[in-house]
């Protein structure tokens, strides 16, 4: 596989940062994801969008423009022959030596590189998945996609030592934040599809608001709040969306059977629906 780093195209084995890049010091950088299917890059702009907010939310600058950033990862798309799978994108402050406060004349630093994987028939697409709650440990910008990642980690760690594909994180106020790399919606018992608003505590997903935009052309209820554990534990259905697994049913929340166990009918729809329009929509 071919990566880029900095300017060049290298193979992903010979890549290479300093060990004195702030985005391994301090994690002090951001990325970005973004499906491939048909080896097409989706809704790859709301990804760039996003991007740039974040970059701006730290200060941060990209070393090229948001337009060659797009290039650049078309060019990995074909380079690496990905027909269906993603695309990452990071951007550090670069390397200088090892302080705190911003360097003055350190050049950002750019890295990407592709993986294949399947997009649109998987396991847990057709199956559901199966969700555990932890504590979200996170710092207060959840808005911005920065590297550091540490809490996440843990949480799908945890998810994973109990069989549980993904962990949905709950604030101190015991309400759904989010999915560890993913956003959590539930389905009420009177129809309304519910996802917590964007704001500061969450990642205003990519995929999210796709979902969202269908769902009320669709003349779905659309509930943007938030909600407890509990209330999830008694919705009709779940499910959660993210740009490498679009949505995703969710089947049991710790250990709870939600609706009938079986994936939705509301989460199916979607799914099919997201991947007619992000397919026509693709670059
Ligand atoms: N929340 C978090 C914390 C994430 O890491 C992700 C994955 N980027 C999402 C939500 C979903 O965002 P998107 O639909 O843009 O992939």
């Amino acid at each position: 596989d071919i990566a880029y780093v900095n300017g060049a195209f290298t193979p992903l084995a010979e890549a290479r940062v300093s060990v004195l890049d702030r985005g391994f010091l301090f994690a002090d950088g951001v990325y970005e994801v973004a499906a491939v299917i048909d080896g097409k890059l989706i809704d790859n702009e709301a990804h760039l969008a996003r991007l740039e907010r974040s970059l701006g939310e730290l200060r941060l600058k990209s070393p090229v423009p948001l337009a060659r950033i797009a290039e650049i990862e078309a060019e990995l798309v074909a380079r690496n022959d990905v027909k269906e799978g993603m695309v990452y994108l990071q951007i550090t402050r670069g390397a200088a030596e090892r302080d705190f406060g911003f360097p003055k004349d350190a050049a950002p630093t750019l890295v990407a590189f592709s993986q294949k994987k399947n997009i649109l028939s998987s396991p847990a697409a057709q199956n559901g998945v199966k969700i555990v709650t932890v504590p979200d440990l996170r710092w207060a910008r959840r808005d911005i996609k920065s590297v550091a990642l540490l809490a996440q980690v843990l949480a799908k760690q945890a998810a994973v030592e109990v069989g549980c594909h993904e962990a949905w994180m709950v604030d101190a106020d015991g309400l759904v934040t989010e999915g560890s790399s993913s956003t959590a919606f539930i389905v009420t018992k009177g129809g309304a599809i519910v996802t917590r608003p964007n704001s500061q505590s969450i990642l205003p997903g990519c995929t999210r608001r796709a979902v969202l935009a269908l769902a009320a052309r669709e003349g779905l209820t659309i509930e943007e709040r938030s909600f407890s554990v509990a209330e999830a534990y008694d919705a009709v259905e779940a499910f959660l969306t993210s740009a490498s697994s679009l949505v995703l049913p969710v089947i049991e929340i710790d250990g709870r059977p939600i609706g009938a166990g079986v994936p939705g009918e509301n989460a199916r729809a979607l799914r099919q629906l997201y991947i007619e329009c992000a397919m026509n929509d693709a670059t």
